[in-house]
């Protein structure tokens, strides 16, 4: 089969399910997912620099500086090219329009092009009832994500991967979780008009369920000739 390469964005409010289908994206196409949130956290747990200063953000449910952010993704996406690269999935950057630039400049200096921005959609009342409802798997090399209204683990506040016990983010909680969207009405939306006039925006409808939702991004990658079509 020939060889495509996929660069590509997940773009969405907190919530909308943008880590679920970044995930899933990735295992299926065998894509480097870049989660800035991860990014972010392993800093922060190793206590490097970096993770010292994103630290105080993250807790009080404000985004990280761009400055701080641009510099874990240029590390990454440069560790990423000294290997072999057939694309990479960005979820959770980038959030601002100096981000965006910031990222246009990267690219361009690395000679790659991005293929969509993947906008997934859903109402105000539906985010904050799936964020506060999220919980985690408190084993690192896990990472699974629950949810207790979708997506419920089997055995009350046990990972059914590894039997970890499960974890509410800090940025989950009620207070965090207002601070996050009012912070990404504020920030992030301007991004979508930024992405739109650059013709880069696939709409995807976030309030159907993960497969639907998976599904209807397939589709979208089918459309744009960035995956093969079904075989018959
Ligand atoms: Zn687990």
């Amino acid at each position: 089969m020939e060889e495509k390469i996929i660069n590509v964005i997940f773009f969405g409010a907190p919530g909308a399910g943008k880590g679920t289908q970044a995930k899933k994206l990735s295992n299926k196409l065998t894509l480097p997912h870049i989660d800035t949130g991860n990014l972010i956290r392993k800093a922060i747990s190793n206590g490097t620099e970096l993770g010292q200063k994103a630290k105080q953000f993250v807790e009080s449910g404000k985004l990280v500086p761009d400055d701080l952010i641009i510099d874990l993704i240029k590390e990454r996406l440069n560790t990423l090219l000294e290997s072999k690269l057939n694309g990479f999935i960005l979820d959770g950057f980038p959030r601002t329009v100096p981000q965006a630039d910031a990222l246009h400049r990267m690219l361009g200096d690395l000679a790659l092009k991005l293929t969509a921005v993947l906008n997934i959609t859903a109402p105000k009342s539906l985010l904050i009832e799936r964020l506060s409802s999220r919980r985690l798997c408190s084993n690192k090399n896990c990472g699974a994500i629950y949810n207790l209204i979708s997506h419920k683990p089997k055995v009350e506040n046990k990972c059914d991967i590894c039997n970890t016990e499960l974890y509410q983010r800090k940025d989950d909680s009620e207070e965090a979780t207002k601070e996050r969207l009012l912070e990404y009405q504020n920030k992030t939306a301007p991004l979508e008009k930024y992405y739109r006039d650059l013709n880069l925006i696939c709409d995807i409808d976030g309030t159907k369920n993960e497969n639907e939702v998976y599904n209807e991004i397939e589709q979208v990658l089918r459309i744009l000739n960035a995956i093969a079509p079904i075989q018959k």
